[in-house]
C-alpha cells in the first residue's frame, strides 16, 4: 500500500470511528429505563444468558408455549422443562423452579405467569397477533420518524390453501395500508428519495410461504407456481403503490430466489417497476458473487430496484447442514469474516446507488458506520440509501439513527405466534449469541474500540473447527476415519444437468442384457426377466438372466471354491478394495441413481440416497474389519495368553429387496465380504439391472473371481434352493415377513451331511407409527408425516402407515394433513420434483388396492390425492388417508407396503404409546412431542428398533443410525452399527499357557511382580 492510500485508509477509519462514536452516544441517551418493560426484558435475556442450557430449555418452551391451550399443561411442562432433578441447572433456577413451590403454586397461576411472560418476549419482536394492532404499532413507529417494512409471519407452508391464506392477507394489507397511508403525514426523511416519493407502505415476503414446494429440485416447477401465486400480489402492490422486498431465506432457496426474483422482473408488466427489491446475505461466501451478478442483471433490465444487505439469519442452521454432510460451508466460519464481507458491498452497493436503491440491514454499530462514512466519502445523499433494523432489536440504535437524519425504516413481522415460531427463535437466539453485535455491545458491555475495531485487521478467532461447535461433547471419539459420504444438492443447476444426463443415458442402456455371473465368468441362461420402468411398463430397462437350479449350484460351487484364498486374503487387503468399490460408486453415483429410478421408480432424492447409503456400507464394513482385527485381545492371566479372534463362516447368500436395490444390497455384500465370507446373490426380481450393475464394479475393482457371484431368479426356486443348500452358512435376508419366516424356518433345518447350523440373518418388515403428541409442532409433524408414509409410494420397511395422534390435537392434525397430501407431488419418477411414484409392479397395485377397499369398508376416507394424467401408464395408487381407523383394523395391522396412511385416536399419551406398541412389529417408530417426560417415556416404552424423535422416521444413516428391527421385523441385528460384521464370523476365544517348566515369559512376569 502506498503512502497516500494508506493516509487515506487511515482517515476512512478515523471518520467511522467518529460516526461510531456519535452512534454510541445518541444510543445511550435512548437506553431503555427502570420503568420501561424492556429495561425488564434485557434483564431476564441476561438471566437466560448466564447458562447455556437453561437459555435452550427456555427456548424450547417458549417454542412450544403456544402450542399448550390449558394452564395446566403449561405447567406440567414448565415442571417438565426446569426440573431440577433432570437437569442440573443454576441454583437461582432451583430456587425458582424448585419443585416444592412449584407444584404447591396452583397451576392456573403458574400457567398464566408463564404465558405472559411469553407473551411479553414474543411481543419485543412482534408487531402484533392481528392486524389492527400492527396497523397500530406501524403508526407510532412513524410517529417516531421510522419508516416500515411488514411481513406476515408464515414461512415454510405445508399446504396450497395456507399458502393462499398468506398470500390473501398480504393482499388484504396492501390494499388496508395503501388507503390509510394517504391520511399519513408526509415526514421527508423517510418518505421521499432522491428521484421521488418513497412508497410509505412497504411489505417483506418470504418465499417459501407461496408454495409448499418451493424447491430448487425443480426449478421450473417451483418458479411457476410461485410466481402465479405471487403476480397478483406484485400487481396489487404496484397499482397501490406499494413496495416489496423479497427475503432472502436458507441457502437452499438462494439461486432459485434470485431466479424466480429476475424472471418476474423481466416480464413486461413489471421491468420498469422499481420499487421492488431482493436481499443479499454477506454471511455467505458467495455473496460478493451474487452481488455482481445482480448489478449485472440491472444493466440488462434498465431500471433501478432495490437490494437489502444482511449479515444473513440462518447461520446456525447453515452451519449444521454443513457439518452434517461433512461438506464445506457456504456461510463464512468467523463472525469477523461476514462483518468484512458486509463492509466490502457496503461500499460497491454505493458506489451503485444511482443504479439500485441501497438499504443497509444491521444492528451493528460499525457496520452502520462504515455505510454512512462510504456514503460520505462518494457522495451518495442520505435519500439514496437507508438504514433498516429488525422490530424489538437494537432500539437504542433506531433513536440514534432518526436523530442523526438517517431513513431508518423497521422490520415488522406481525401474525400468529405458531408460524411465526422460527423467527422468533431466530431472533431470540441473534439476541442472545455471544458474537452477536448487540449482546457485545449493550449486554457484555465490550469498549468502543472492540466494537468499531476494523474486521479485516481483526486477529483470527482461535483455529476452532466449525465441527467442532456441533459435536457431542459427552460422545466418544470416533473409532476410526469413518465419514458418511454426502448427498447430492440439487440446488446446484449442475448436478441437475448431471442427473437428467443420467436418466438420458440410462433411457438410452434400454433393453441390455445383463447375464449371470459366476466364478467371474457371463452365463447366459435361456430365460430372461424383462426389468420394465414401473412409470411406464412399455420401457423395458434392462433384460436380467434368470438362474436355474444348475447356475445355483455352479455359483455355490464357486463361492465355496473362493472361500479360503478369500478368508486367508489379509483384513487390510480387502478392506482396501472395499473402499475401491465405494469409490467407484460414487464415481457412477448418478447413473446408479438414474438407473433405480428408471428400474424401481424410486424420486430422485431417494435413489441419490440410496446411493449414499451404499457407498457408506462399503467404507463403514472395511473400516470396521480393520477394528475388529486390531481390536485388543483378551485379557491375560500369568502364564496365560487369551485372545479373541473372529472367523468368517463360510458361502453367504445374500437375497435383497427392490425398495433399497443398491443400498441393502450393498450393506449385506459388504458385510459378508468384509468379514470374510464369499457371496452368492440373488438381487430383487425387479432390480436386477441395478445389482447387475454393482456386480460389474466389483469387477472392475478386481474382486476375485467366485467371491460374489451374481445369480437372479424366481424367488422360488432360487431363494429356495439357497436356503436348503448344504454348503450355504449365511442366509442374509431382507424383505417381507412372509419370505423371511420361511427362510428362517427352512434354513433352521439341519440337513444329512450339513456340519453346521446355518447363520440368519433376517431383516422383515414394519407396520410403523407416528406418534403426534398434544403439543406437537404439527407443521413439522405434517411434513415428516408426508415424507415417512408417502415418498417412494409408501414402499420402505421403515415406512410409516399409522398415524397415532392424540385427540386434543386430532381435528387439527387431520386438516393440516388434508390439505399437505391434496398437493403432494405425484409423477413419474424421473420427473424431479416427483415424491410419489408408482408401486413396483401389478401385483403391488393389486395388492395395495385390496388394502384401500378393505380400509374403505372399515374406515372413512380423510383424503384421497388425484393421480395426475402422466400417472396413466404406470402403477401407480394415489396416496390415500383413513381417518379413525380402529387400532386392531386390518390396514393398521398387516404390513401394507404402500401408499396408505391411517390415522388413529388416542385419548392420551398412555392410550397412543399403547396402540403404537400394539402390533407384531417392531421395526421404525417416531414420536412428536415437545414434552421432555414424554420424549423420555417413548426412548423406554415405544418398541421398536428405530425411534425417531420430531423428525421422519425414514433414512437412517450409517454409522449414526445404525438400522433394524425386532419382533416379527427382525432378528435384533443393526445393519450400520459396529456390531453387524460379527454377525457374519464365528468368534474364537484361543488360550494358550505359556509357562514352561515354571519359565514365565518376561512380559507378564513384570504384570504379575
Ligand atoms: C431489516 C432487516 C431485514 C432482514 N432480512 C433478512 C433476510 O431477508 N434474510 C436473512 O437471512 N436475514 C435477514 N435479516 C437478519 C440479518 O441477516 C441478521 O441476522 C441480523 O440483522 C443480525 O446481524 P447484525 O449485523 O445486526 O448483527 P451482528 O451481531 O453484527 O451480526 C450477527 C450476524 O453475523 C453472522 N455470524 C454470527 N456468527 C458468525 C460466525 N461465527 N461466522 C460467520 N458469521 C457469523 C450471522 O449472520 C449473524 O446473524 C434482516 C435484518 C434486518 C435488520
Amino acid at each position: 500500500m502506498n503512502n497516500r492510500r494508506r493516509q487515506s485508509a487511515a482517515n476512512f477509519e478515523s471518520r467511522v470511528r467518529e460516526i461510531g462514536m456519535e452512534i454510541f452516544e445518541h444510543a445511550e441517551d435512548a437506553r431503555p429505563q427502570v420503568w420501561q418493560k424492556a429495561w425488564w426484558l434485557d434483564r431476564v435475556m441476561g438471566l437466560l444468558d448466564r447458562d447455556e442450557r437453561l437459555r435452550t430449555r427456555a427456548f424450547q418452551f417458549v417454542d412450544c408455549l403456544p402450542t399448550l391451550s390449558s394452564n395446566a399443561a403449561i405447567a406440567c411442562h414448565l415442571a417438565e422443562y426446569f426440573d431440577p432433578e433432570r437437569y442440573s441447572l443454576p441454583r437461582a433456577v432451583h430456587a425458582l423452579f424448585g419443585t416444592g413451590w412449584l407444584r404447591r403454586w396452583r397451576e392456573d397461576v403458574v400457567g398464566r405467569t408463564a404465558r405472559f411472560g411469553a407473551r411479553q418476549m414474543a411481543g419485543r419482536f412482534i408487531t402484533g397477533y392481528d392486524m389492527p394492532s400492527s396497523i397500530q404499532m406501524i403508526e407510532r413507529l412513524r410517529s417516531q420518524g421510522m419508516a416500515f417494512t411488514l411481513d406476515v409471519l408464515g414461512e415454510s407452508t405445508t399446504s396450497r390453501q395456507r399458502a393462499e391464506v398468506y398470500a390473501g392477507i398480504y393482499m388484504e394489507l396492501v390494499d388496508r395500508l395503501t388507503r390509510m397511508a394517504r391520511e399519513w403525514p408526509v415526514i421527508r426523511l423517510i418518505d421521499e428519495e432522491r428521484i421521488g416519493p418513497m412508497p410509505r407502505v412497504q411489505i417483506s415476503v418470504k418465499l417459501t410461504g407461496m408454495d409448499p414446494h418451493f424447491d430448487a429440485i425443480d426449478p421450473e416447477r417451483s418458479i411457476h407456481n410461485v410466481a402465479d401465486r405471487l403476480r397478483p400480489l406484485l400487481r396489487r402492490a404496484r397499482d397501490r403503490g406499494a413496495y416489496v422486498t423479497i427475503d432472502m431465506e436458507s441457502s437452499k432457496h438462494r439461486e432459485l430466489t434470485f431466479e424466480l426474483f429476475g424472471r418476474l422482473m423481466m416480464e413486461p408488466e413489471f421491468r420498469e417497476w422499481d420499487h421492488i427489491a431482493i436481499v443479499v446475505q454477506a454471511y455467505l461466501q458467495e455473496a460478493e458473487n451474487d452481488l455482481h451478478r445482480l448489478l449485472e442483471w440491472r444493466g440488462k433490465r434498465g431500471s433501478r430496484f432495490g437490494i437489502r444487505l444482511v449479515k444473513g439469519a440462518y447461520w446456525d442452521a447453515e452451519m449444521a447442514a454443513a457439518v452434517r454432510q461433512y461438506a464445506k460451508p457456504l456461510v463464512w466460519t468467523e463472525k469477523r469474516q461476514s462483518d468484512a464481507c458486509f463492509e466490502r458491498m457496503t461500499r460497491t452497493l454505493l458506489e451503485n446507488a444511482d443504479l439500485v436503491r441501497p438499504a443497509f440491514a444491521s444492528h451493528n454499530v460499525r457496520s452502520l458506520a462504515v455505510a454512512i462514512a462510504w456514503a460520505e466519502r462518494l457522495g451518495v445523499p442520505r435519500n439514496a440509501y437507508e438504514v433498516q433494523m429488525l422490530y424489538g432489536m437494537g432500539d437504542p440504535l433506531k433513536a440514534a439513527m432518526v436523530r442523526m437524519g438517517q431513513c431508518l425504516r423497521v422490520y415488522c413481522p406481525y401474525g400468529d405466534l405458531m408460524p411465526g415460531m422460527g423467527y422468533l427463535i431466530r431472533r431470540l437466539l441473534e439476541n442472545s449469541s455471544n458474537e452477536g453485535f448487540l449482546k457485545q455491545s449493550f449486554g457484555l458491555r465490550a469498549s468502543h474500540d472492540r466494537l468499531l475495531a476494523d474486521p479485516a485487521v481483526v486477529k483470527p478467532a482461535s483455529a476452532a473447527s466449525p465441527a467442532r461447535f456441533y459435536q457431542n461433547s459427552d460422545a466418544e471419539e470416533p473409532m476410526g476415519e469413518f465419514k458418511n459420504a454426502g448427498n447430492t444438492s440439487f440446488t446446484s443447476a449442475e448436478n441437475r444437468k448431471k442427473m437428467l444426463g443420467a436418466i438420458q443415458y440410462v433411457h438410452g442402456e434400454r433393453g441390455r442384457t445383463y447375464p449371470l455371473i459366476v466364478n467371474g465368468q457371463s452365463v447366459s441362461t435361456k430365460s430372461w426377466f424383462e426389468s420394465v420402468n414401473p412409470s411406464d411398463p412399455e420401457e423395458v430397462i434392462g433384460q436380467v438372466a434368470q438362474a436355474r437350479v444348475v447356475d445355483v449350484d455352479a455359483a455355490v460351487t464357486a463361492a465355496r471354491a473362493a472361500y479360503l484364498p478369500w478368508r486367508m486374503t489379509r483384513a487390510i487387503d480387502r478392506a482396501q478394495l472395499l473402499r475401491k468399490v465405494a469409490d467407484r460408486l460414487e464415481m457412477r453415483r448418478f447413473e446408479l441413481a438414474a438407473t433405480m429410478i428408471l428400474e424401481v421408480g424410486k424420486p430422485w432424492r431417494e435413489a441419490d440416497a440410496d446411493v449414499t447409503e451404499a457407498v457408506d456400507h462399503w467404507r463403514y464394513y472395511a473400516e470396521q474389519i480393520e477394528r475388529i482385527e486390531s481390536r485388543p485381545r483378551l485379557r491375560n492371566l500369568p502364564g496365560e495368553d487369551n485372545m479373541l479372534t473372529y472367523s468368517p463362516k463360510g458361502v453367504c447368500a445374500v437375497i435383497s429387496p427392490y425398495a433399497f436395490p443398491l443400498a441393502i444390497l450393498s450393506g449385506m455384500t459388504s458385510a459378508a465380504l468384509a468379514a470374510g465370507n464369499t457371496v452368492v446373490m440373488k438381487p430383487a426380481r425387479h432390480a436386477g439391472v441395478t445389482a447387475a450393475k454393482l456386480v460389474e464394479i466389483l469387477h472392475d475393482v478386481g474382486m476375485p473371481a467366485g467371491t460374489v457371484n451374481f445369480i437372479p431368479g424366481p424367488g422360488a426356486t432360487v431363494v429356495q434352493y439357497l436356503i436348503e443348500h448344504g454348503d450355504v452358512n449365511i442366509l442374509a435376508f431382507t424383505g417381507s415377513h412372509e419370505v423371511g419366516a420361511g427362510v428362517i424356518r427352512a434354513g433352521a433345518i439341519v440337513r444329512p451331511g450339513q456340519a453346521f447350523i446355518k447363520k440368519m440373518i433376517v431383516e422383515m418388515g414394519g407396520q410403523n407409527a407416528i406418534i403426534i403428541d398434544d403439543d406437537a409442532d404439527l407443521n413439522g409433524a405434517v411434513q415428516a408425516v408426508i415424507e415417512s408414509a408417502f415418498a417412494f409410494a409408501g414402499q420402505k420397511c421403515s415406512s410409516c402407515s399409522r398415524l397415532i395422534v392424540l385427540d386434543e390435537v386430532y381435528e387439527a392434525m387431520e386438516t393440516r394433513l388434508k390439505e399437505a397430501v391434496e398437493c403432494v407431488p405425484i409423477g413419474p419418477a424421473d420427473q424431479p420434483s416427483t415424491l410419489v411414484g408408482p408401486l413396483i409392479d401389478e401385483e403391488a397395485r393389486r395388492r395395495v388396492q385390496d388394502y384401500v377397499e378393505v380400509g374403505r369398508e372399515t374406515s372413512t376416507v380423510l383424503v384421497e390425492a388425484r393421480l395426475p394424467a402422466e400417472c396413466e401408464k404406470g402403477y401407480f395408487v394415489p396416496p390415500i388417508v383413513f381417518g379413525d381407523v380402529r387400532p386392531d383394523a386390518r390396514i393398521a395391522q398387516e404390513e401394507v407396503f404402500g401408499p396408505v396412511l391411517s390415522m388413529i385416536r388416542a385419548a392420551d399419551f398412555d392410550e397412543a404409546l399403547d396402540i403404537a406398541n400394539n402390533t407384531r412389529y417392531a421395526l421404525t417408530g417416531g414420536l412428536f412431542s415437545r414434552s421432555p417426560a414424554h420424549i423420555d417415556r417413548a426412548k423406554r416404552e415405544f418398541a421398536v428398533g428405530n425411534l425417531y424423535v420430531n423428525r421422519k422416521i425414514t433414512g437412517s444413516q450409517v454409522d449414526a443410525q445404525p438400522f433394524g428391527g425386532f419382533r416379527l421385523s427382525g432378528t435384533g441385528v443393526k445393519a450400520g452399527s459396529p456390531d453387524y460384521l460379527l454377525h457374519f464370523m464365528d468368534a474364537r476365544c484361543i488360550t494358550e499357557n505359556t509357562l514352561r517348566s515354571g519359565l514365565v515369559p518376561r512380559e507378564e512376569k513384570s504384570t504379575v511382580s
